[in-house]
């Protein structure tokens, strides 16, 4: 039985020698033995670590020897292994957390002298061709290099499967934990599953040139989150997204050029890391209020469909207000939480599409609508032409939450 992992294996005299361990794992293969000898029936054990350096290995005693296991980050694919003697502890990262978890167990039978049910590995040296697990870049750009029958490595950091045809996200890639990039550009790709979601280390996602319609409320609301910093959803047929997309908090690039988008989200103001955007070739025929708040270092909004700002606003004031806009506005005023645990799920979704007016206060369904047109440098230091005209300025809608609010704001209208 064998485990690639990372291993460092620190000396507890250390400290007393007042040395300290290099706080760096080496990639190795564990392997579980075990011994017989006709002068000895009972099985010995061992534990081998193999490193590139040195595959022959050393070895470790395993039965009676364990003093303790610390097994609290086991899902997250780390361990320690204090031994007796010599007193050292094995600490482990980097594994695979449910084979982590099998290695784990074997090597507590083996402790305790019983009979491990599973093949055990004899003593020879490892061969370098196992030390390919630890592969952490694979790039793959055609369908006849795809791996069919092979798993991919487990430790893979950044995965590309380009032009490989595929139609929908290979489940073998969701268990590659420690993913930080993943292309899968040029493909035919129509849904994302939600449980690229779990890829708790994923930072770039590239799907540019593929079928997606949508981007799933499911992902926007998973560990993506804290994670995901650049996404390419370039050249799809992606018409909107969700108003959650704007909890991806940690975007700094985001590219949906060449896609049928018809709004952005209304809450984009709040992706307040976001620095690079583009959606070049779109439907836009306007920007929503919130597009105000962004802070960018490049913007590409060229040919758009945007449209002439309408002259006359559109009032939808009410008087007196209903029950249900004054409590919205209160409750969003007040930053009071609320979840579809408190309140009906529809008034949740109200509430989160709420429209901010000039004055930073809210409201739901009665308010003025106005647009303008503003000039994207007011949010980004580079600005790519909306047209061929030279033009740089793009309508937007603005609205108010009161006449008040808006005869104040009429100079802007102009
Ligand atoms: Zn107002």
């Amino acid at each position: 039985m064998k485990l690639h992992c990372e291993v460092e294996v620190i000396s507890r005299h250390l400290p007393a020698l007042g040395l300290r361990n290099r706080g760096k794992g080496v990639r190795a293969v564990l392997s579980l033995c075990q011994q017989t000898s006709r002068s000895q029936p009972s099985a010995r054990a061992f534990l081998l670590i193999s490193t590139l350096k040195d595959k022959r290995g050393t070895r470790y005693e395993l039965r009676e020897n364990i003093e303790q296991f610390f097994t609290k980050f086991v899902d997250e694919g780390k361990a320690t292994v204090r031994l007796k003697e010599p007193p050292v502890d094995i600490c482990l990262s980097k594994a695979n957390s449910s084979s982590l978890k099998g290695f784990l167990s074997a090597v507590r039978l083996a402790h305790r002298g019983c009979k491990v049910d599973i093949p055990v590995s004899t003593l020879t040296p490892v061969k370098t061709s196992e030390f390919e697990n630890f592969k952490t870049k694979m790039v793959i750009t055609s369908k006849k290099d795809y791996p069919l029958s092979k798993n991919f490595p487990y430790s893979l950091e950044h995965l590309q499967t380009s032009y490989c045809g595929l139609v929908r996200v290979d489940m073998r890639m969701l268990c590659l934990k420690n993913l930080r990039k993943l292309d899968l550009s040029h493909n035919h790709i129509k849904k994302l599953p939600a449980t690229i979601g779990d890829l708790i280390h994923l930072q770039e996602l590239n799907l540019n040139d593929n079928h997606l319609e949508s981007f799933s409320v499911a992902l926007c609301q998973s560990t993506l989150q804290k994670s995901l910093r650049t996404l390419d959803l370039s050249k799809n047929k992606i018409k909107a997204l969700p108003v959650q997309f704007c909890q991806l908090q940690e975007l700094t690039n985001l590219k949906l050029d060449d896609n049928e988008m018809i709004q952005f989200p209304c809450k984009i103001g709040q992706l307040i890391n976001l620095r690079f955007l583009s959606a070049a070739r779109n439907k836009l025929p306007f920007l929503p209020s919130e597009f105000r708040n962004l802070s960018l270092e490049y913007l590409d909004l060229f040919g758009n469909t945007f449209e002439q700002p309408k002259v006359l606003p559109v009032i939808k004031l009410q008087a007196p207000l209903t029950l249900l806009e004054s409590s919205a506005r209160t409750i969003l005023y007040n930053r009071i939480p609320y979840g579809s645990h408190i309140i009906p799920f529809h008034l949740c979704q109200d509430l989160d599409i709420a429209k901010t007016c000039v004055c930073g206060r809210f409201c739901l369904n009665s308010f003025i609508q106005g647009t303008t047109t503003m000039n994207l440098h007011s949010v980004a230091h580079t600005v790519v032409l909306v047209d061929n005209m030279g033009g740089t300025e793009a309508p937007i809608v603005s609205y108010f939450c009161s006449l008040g609010c808006y005869v104040n704001s009429s100079d802007m209208l102009k």
